[in-house]
This record gives C-alpha cells, sequence and structure tokens, in this order.
C-alpha cells in the first residue's frame, strides 16, 4: 500500500509517499481502508520533532481516519467487512491507504455523514467535548467563550454548546472565519487579530464575564483571559505555543480555575464515554463536522503548511 512516511523529523518536506507493507489486523484490531485522514496540528508538532511523545522513525503519521473496513482480526465483534467507520488514535498511522486500529479506537459512521466529516471527528470532538464538560464542568445556561472558534476544535466546541443550551461566543481572525463562528451556533462573533478587541468581549458578557472559557492559544490570551473570567469561572488551555506571564492575583480574586488538558491522556473509558456521547449528535444532526479544505492523501506536506497558517475555516483533511 501507499503510506506517507517520515524518516527524519523535519519540516513539511520530510513527509513522502512510500510503498509499504500492507498491515494485518491481529486479535482485537481491525483494517480499514482509507477514505479520508483528519490533519491535526499536532501531526506537525510530532513532524517536526519538537513533541514530548516522538515515535521511533520511520513512522507514518496521524491520529483521525475515516473509511470502511477490510478487514477484522480474531475476536472482533463489532465490526465486519464493508462497515463505514471512523477511528482516532490507530495503531499504523492514518496517512495510509489502510489502517490498523485497536476495536476499541473504532466507532461506526453516522450515514449521515461523508467520510472527511468522519475524518474530522475523532480529535477535534474528543477534545472539545474533553475541554467544556470534563474539564471545564460547563452547565446548561452558562456563558461560554470559544477562543479560536473557526477550527476543527473551535467549531466542535461550538456545536456542542448548542446542543447543551450553552451561550456561547466565539472569535476568528477573518471575515469567514466569524460567519462560520456564527453559524456553528456561537450568539456573537469578535475578531481576535485586531489588538484591543478584548474589552467588547467583556461588555458582551453585560460585564460579568464567561463561565467558561476554551482557549486555543494560551500564550497569546491567557492573561487577558484572566480579566473576561466570570467570578468562579473555568480557563481550559486546549492549545498553546509559548509562555506567557500571568498575574495569580488574578486567579485568585475570582476563586478562578486554570486547567490544562492533553487528550492524548484520557483512559480507553473516558475514550468510550466520550464517544459515546458524542455519538447521538453526530447521528441526529446537533453535530455536524465542518470541512473546510480536501487534499489528496500525496499532499501531506501542503496540508501541514495550512494547518498552521491562519484563517482556518474548519478541518484539513486528506482523501484517499
Ligand atoms: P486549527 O483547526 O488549526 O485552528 C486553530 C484555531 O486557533 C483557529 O480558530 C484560529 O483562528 C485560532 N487562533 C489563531 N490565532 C488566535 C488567537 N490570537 N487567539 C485565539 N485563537 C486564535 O486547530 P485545532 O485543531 O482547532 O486546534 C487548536 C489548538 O488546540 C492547536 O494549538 C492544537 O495544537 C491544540 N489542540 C490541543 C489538544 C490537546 O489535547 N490539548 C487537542 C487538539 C488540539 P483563525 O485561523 O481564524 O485566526
Amino acid at each position: 500500500m501507499k503510506a506517507i512516511r517520515v524518516s527524519q523529523f523535519g519540516g513539511p518536506e520530510v513527509l513522502q509517499v512510500a510503498e509499504v507493507a500492507d498491515p494485518r489486523p491481529g486479535p482485537g484490531e481491525v483494517l480499514l481502508r482509507l477514505r479520508a485522514a483528519g490533519v491535526n496540528p499536532v501531526d506537525t508538532y510530532i513532524r517536526s520533532g519538537g513533541y514530548a511523545r516522538a515515535p521511533a522513525l520511520p513512522y507514518t503519521p496521524g491520529f483521525d481516519a475515516a473509511g470502511v473496513i477490510e478487514s477484522v482480526g480474531t475476536g472482533v465483534t463489532h465490526f465486519k467487512s464493508g462497515d463505514r467507520v471512523y477511528a482516532t488514535g490507530t495503531l499504523s498511522g492514518a496517512y495510509a491507504e489502510l489502517v490498523l486500529c485497536l476495536e476499541a479506537r473504532v466507532r461506526p459512521l453516522a450515514q449521515r455523514l461523508s467520510f472527511s466529516q468522519g475524518a474530522a471527528i475523532g480529535i477535534p470532538y474528543g477534545t472539545a467535548y474533553r475541554a467544556l464538560f470534563d474539564r471545564g464542568r460547563a452547565r446548561p445556561g452558562e456563558l461560554v467563550l470559544v477562543h479560536g472558534g473557526s477550527g476543527g476544535v473551535g467549531t466542535a466546541a461550538l456545536q456542542l454548546c448548542r446542543s447543551r443550551g450553552l451561550r456561547a461566543a466565539g472569535t476568528a481572525g477573518t471575515e469567514q472565519g466569524r460567519k462560520q463562528v456564527l453559524a456553528q451556533g456561537a450568539a456573537a462573533a469578535f475578531d481576535h487579530s485586531v489588538s484591543g478587541y478584548e474589552p467588547a468581549l467583556l461588555q458582551w458578557t453585560g460585564g460579568r464575564g464567561f463561565d467558561v472559557i476554551i482557549e486555543m492559544l494560551a500564550n497569546v490570551n491567557l492573561a487577558h483571559d484572566l480579566e473576561l473570567l466570570a467570578p468562579r469561572g473555568r480557563v481550559v488551555i486546549v492549545g498553546s505555543r509559548g509562555q506567557i506571564q500571568i498575574d495569580p492575583r488574578a486567579v485568585m480574586g475570582k476563586d478562578a480555575d486554570v486547567l490544562g488538558l492533553s487528550l492524548m491522556n484520557i483512559s480507553a473509558e473516558e475514550f468510550a464515554a466520550i464517544h459515546a456521547a458524542l455519538g447521538e449528535g453526530l447521528a441526529c444532526g446537533e453535530l455536524t463536522p465542518v470541512v473546510g479544505c480536501e487534499r489528496p492523501l500525496a499532499e501531506a506536506t501542503r496540508a501541514h503548511e495550512d494547518v498552521l497558517a491562519p484563517g482556518a475555516r474548519g478541518k484539513i483533511v486528506l482523501i484517499s
């Protein structure tokens, strides 16, 4: 089969198309024929060699995949060949024509969703759900700021807010991104690319502040977030690409919580619970992944450049 392989850590150009042996499913494993792979920012951090958990070289990148079951190993009970599925967390890497996964990491793909939408579920919706409900303890009726609402995690978070009775504002750096933020359920959209936009966010809450802030770029925004929090508010750090100085008194004064999140830390039970919770919303239409860009698998290099560029509008996927 063809796969995208990384033989040395480095820039996007180290992503190379190669011919590799077809994987075969062992006990409890399933093999899926790829139709779409999700491109997540973490794929670029790992590829560059700067990520805490580095894979052994050479490796095939990618966590999120959607496709059709090709074959199953012994003991697999929930899937058979021909089933439409999505997976998150693979054994062999998602950027490949065939993808090996543990059965527990695979879920049925709702008929109403395309394969590209299926590849946009795993990390984005899993992260958004965990940030809002497991870490952020968001409750119906609360006010949420999705700080970075135009990308994969942000659109998922806004849809989840809408479906759970949370009133949300979102930010994006482009006009198109802000239109999308509104279309995905935000009651208001703000531009994080202009300086001094933060007071308008506080004004939108009537001066009270947000109960929960889902933060995609904490190294830029965390100090402002603390000013934007309501008493007993929670900031959940989803993304950060550097360091920042904050005033701890801004946390103390509000009995606020600053929480971190790494989806890599979730247990098998937490994974199953999150995807059980997402399943009904994905099937009935409350949750619909937004695919902003599809590229052929062979254009993984371009996709890695795109995913770090400003101007997000949903998810970037590689199709096969
Ligand atoms: P994405 O699709 O590339 O979207 C990036 C988002 O960040 C866009 O909405 C972008 O808005 C926004 N952004 C850019 N500048 C910003 C600013 N100054 N303030 C607020 N937001 C800003 O990425 P993603 O998949 O949604 O992931 C978002 C972040 O979370 C990434 O850093 C990713 O690595 C991280 N993440 C972490 C976990 C975890 O387990 N902790 C899991 C998934 C993702 P514009 O493009 O409109 O400017």
